[in-house]
C-alpha cells in the first residue's frame, strides 16, 4: 500500500518535501497552521546544491524568473549619505547560478507546483502524537484523528512537532542575542532593485529594499539584546518592543517604524539556531528549521531546507524501512547542517556591528575595495566560507 506521510508546515521545507514524496511515490498530506500559505518574508538565498535540487524538480526558470533582481546596496549615514556601494551579488556573496528570492514568492511556487497531487489543510495543526509499531495515531486541533506511516516536522523554529515528540524548544536552541523584525513598507524612497543599510547605533542595524516588480520594501530592524521576553502570539507587543529599541534613531527610522506598526506581514524572531541531538524519534523526524534552523544570519534556512527535501525523500525511497531511511537522512545532513551553521556567527559580526568604529571601519572597506590592488582575492577571500558550505553535500541520484 502506498505509504501516507503528514508534513507540519507549508513555508518552503514542507511543500519541497511534498514534491519529492510524489515523485517518489508516496502520498503526502501537509497540514498547515495559518488559514493560507504565509506571504511575506525576507529575500532569501538559494545557493549550492539546493539550486541543483531545484533545477532537478524543473523549477529552476519559475524560480528566476521570480528572482529579486537586485542592482545593489549602498550604506548610508543618518543624513542619507551614501558611504559605500556594492552590487548585488557581490554583497550576497552569490555565485554562478545562486539566486535571491523573496520567501513568500518562493512559498507560492513550491505550493502552485505540489497542490494538484498534495492534499493540504490549512488552518490546523497537530496537537498528539502516538506512535504504534504500524504507523503514527495523529490528533488534530480541528480536524478527526487520523494515522499516517510517518509524521515530518516542517514547521519551522518554533516547531510543534518537534516540541511534541523532543520537548521543549529551549532544550535545543542556540542563542546568539540577536533579533530580527522584517515588514512590507510603502517605498517612499523609491528605491528600485536597490537596498540601503544603516547602522543606526552599536547593535542596530536597519535595511530596507525594493525588489523587482514591487510596489513596496521591505524594512528590516536587526538589534542585538540579551534573551527578551515576549509573547509570541502578541504581534502589537512585538512591534512595540521593536519601536521600542529603535526610538529616538535619525535617518529614515521613525518614518519607517510608523510603517511597521501598520504592516500586516510583520516577522519578528530571534536570530537562534535549532540543534538537536538527533533528527527522529522513530516515526517522526524534523526538516529544514524545525530540524537544523541555522539563522537569518547564516542566509542558509531555504538551502538547508530544499536540500534537506530531497535527501529525506529520497532516503525514504531507496530504504527498506523507515529506520535505516532516517538515519541515512541524519548521517547524509549532519556535516552539511553543521558547515552551514557554522557561518552564522561571524556574518552576524558584520550585519550587526557592535561598535562605531567597527561600523565605520566596514564602510570604508567596502568604499576602498575596488581601489584595493588584491580586491578579487579578498572577495573570494569573502565569499569561500560560504561557497563551500553550500555546496557540502554530494546530491544522489535517488532512483
Ligand atoms: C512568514 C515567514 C517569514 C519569514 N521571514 C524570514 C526572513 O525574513 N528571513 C529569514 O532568514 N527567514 C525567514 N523565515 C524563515 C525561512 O522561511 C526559513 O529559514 C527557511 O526558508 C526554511 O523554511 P522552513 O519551511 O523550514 O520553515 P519556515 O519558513 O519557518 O516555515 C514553517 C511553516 O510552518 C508553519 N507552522 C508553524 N507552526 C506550525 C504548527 N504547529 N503546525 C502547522 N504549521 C506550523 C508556519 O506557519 C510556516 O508556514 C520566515 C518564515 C515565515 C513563515
Amino acid at each position: 500500500m502506498t505509504k501516507h506521510i503528514l508534513i507540519s508546515g507549508a513555508s518552503i521545507a514542507g511543500p519541497a518535501l511534498a514534491w519529492w514524496l510524489h515523485h517518489h511515490g508516496f502520498r503526502a498530506t501537509v497540514v498547515e497552521r495559518a488559514p493560507s500559505l504565509r506571504e511575506g518574508g525576507y529575500k532569501v538565498d538559494i545557493r549550492g546544491v539546493a539550486v541543483d535540487v531545484v533545477r532537478r524538480m524543473g523549477l529552476l526558470e519559475t524560480v528566476h524568473a521570480a528572482a529579486t533582481d537586485m542592482r545593489g546596496a549602498a550604506f548610508v549615514n543618518k543624513r542619507g549619505k551614501q558611504l559605500a556601494t556594492l552590487d548585488a551579488d557581490t554583497f550576497g556573496f552569490r555565485h554562478g547560478d545562486d539566486t535571491e528570492i523573496l520567501r513568500g514568492d518562493l512559498a507560492r511556487i513550491l505550493h502552485d507546483a505540489t497542490r494538484a497531487n498534495t492534499e493540504y489543510v490549512f488552518g490546523d495543526w497537530i496537537t498528539g502524537l502516538d506512535q504504534r509499531p504500524d504507523g503514527v495515531e495523529v490528533t488534530f486541533a480541528h480536524g478527526a484523528p487520523r494515522r499516517f506511516d510517518l509524521v515530518v516536522g516542517a514547521d519551522g523554529l518554533h516547531s510543534g512537532v518537534r516540541a511534541l515528540a523532543f520537548g521543549p524548544e529551549e532544550d535545543h536552541l542556540r542563542r546568539f542575542d540577536a533579533y530580527i523584525s522584517i515588514s512590507t513598507v510603502p517605498n517612499t524612497q523609491r528605491l528600485d532593485r536597490w537596498e540601503l543599510l544603516h547602522s543606526a547605533a552599536p547593535g542596530k542595524m536597519v535595511n530596507v529594499y525594493s525588489t523587482a516588480r514591487a510596489d513596496d520594501a521591505k524594512a528590516a530592524f536587526w538589534f542585538t539584546a540579551p534573551p527578551l521576553s515576549y509573547d509570541r502570539r502578541d504581534v502589537e507587543g512585538q512591534k512595540a518592543l521593536v519601536a521600542d529599541r529603535f526610538a529616538g534613531l535619525g535617518w529614515e527610522i521613525p518614518a519607517l517604524l510608523a510603517a511597521m506598526r501598520e504592516a500586516d506581514d510583520f516577522y519578528f524572531d530571534p536570530v537562534c539556531q535549532i540543534v538537536m541531538e538527533h533528527l527522529s524519534a522513530g516515526r517522526v523526524t524534523l526538516l529544514g528549521d524545525a530540524g537544523y534552523c541555522p539563522s537569518p544570519a547564516s542566509g542558509q534556512g531555504t538551502s538547508l531546507a530544499l536540500a534537506g527535501a530531497y535527501v529525506l525523500a529520497g532516503e525514504l525511497a531507496a530504504s527498506d524501512g523507515f529506520a535505516t531511511a532516517l538515519s541515512r537522512y541524519e548521517a547524509s545532513m549532519r556535516p552539511f547542517i553543521e558547515k552551514n551553521q557554522a557561518l552564522a556567527k561571524t556574518a552576524l559580526r558584520g550585519i550587526i556591528p557592535q561598535s562605531r568604529a567597527f561600523a565605520w571601519f566596514n564602510t570604508r572597506m567596502i568604499k576602498l575595495m575596488p581601489y584595493l590592488p588584491g580586491r578579487n582575492r579578498v572577495l573570494e577571500q569573502m565569499a569561500r566560507p560560504i561557497r563551500e558550505a553550500a555546496n557540502a553535500l554530494v546530491l544522489k541520484d535517488y532512483a
